[in-house]
């Protein structure tokens, strides 16, 4: 099974992906969370995209493909799901074509629907835990008050792009370049849609239902 997750940054996104790879036994793929590591780590790679990325905006297709396309080589046996990328037309049509090369087929894209004004409240109190990256807002808070649902991490931080300049940037640009895509993968049949609004097991569930009638 291979799948691509697309929805506006907040929409919980990466939490799904991360319980579909568990349970699913997918490699996740994450360009956001690749880029933050090069980052850390301060590598070539890390050091030309800091800037970028703390301002909101998304590097370039090409710096993204080739990132992306390395893991994809290292982890194509297993099955992947794709969160971060494509997030461009351009993008879609790039991994589409390395699908292609390396025998993979997409199973479907899904799109979590949301509402962008109740979004971007909820982005702005996110905050993601240290060692497992699961990610908790007011709307959405752990069970238990500090402590990481996932892990049992008590250690939070707040993304420096989810500062509220950025995000509004981020959805601008995501309206503007990430649209494209759904009518992309509608065209071609490959797109599935579900209510992003909801709780994380809600959503989950929605997503289940889809891989279940999918088989
Ligand atoms: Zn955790």
């Amino acid at each position: 099974m291979n799948l691509i997750l697309l929805g506006p940054p907040g929409s919980g996104k990466g939490t799904q992906a991360r319980l579909i790879r568990d349970r699913h036994g997918l490699v996740l793929i994450a360009t956001g969370d690749i880029l933050r590591e090069e980052i850390q780590k301060e590598t070539p790679v890390g050091r030309e995209v800091k800037e970028i990325i703390e301002a909101g905006l998304y590097p370039s297709d090409d710096i993204v493909l080739k990132i992306f396309e390395q893991r994809l080589r290292q982890e194509k046996a297993q099955g992947v799901i794709l969160d971060g990328v494509p997030r461009t037309l351009n993008q879609a049509e790039k991994v589409d074509t390395m699908f292609e090369q390396l025998g993979i087929k997409l199973t479907m894209a899904i799109q979590l629907a949301v509402d962008e004004e109740e979004l971007i409240k909820r982005l702005s109190s996110r905050r993601i835990c240290k060692s497992c990256g699961a990610a908790y807002t007011i709307d959405l808070p752990s069970r238990v008050e500090e402590v990481c649902d996932v892990c049992s991490g008590s250690d939070f931080l707040r993304r420096s792009d989810d500062a509220p300049e950025a995000v509004k940037t981020r959805f601008e640009v995501y309206n503007e370049q990430t649209k494209p895509l759904i009518d992309y993968y509608s065209r071609t049949n490959r797109l599935r849609s579900i209510d992003g609004m909801k709780s994380v097991e809600k959503v989950n569930e929605q997503i289940e239902g889809l891989l279940r009638s999918s088989q």
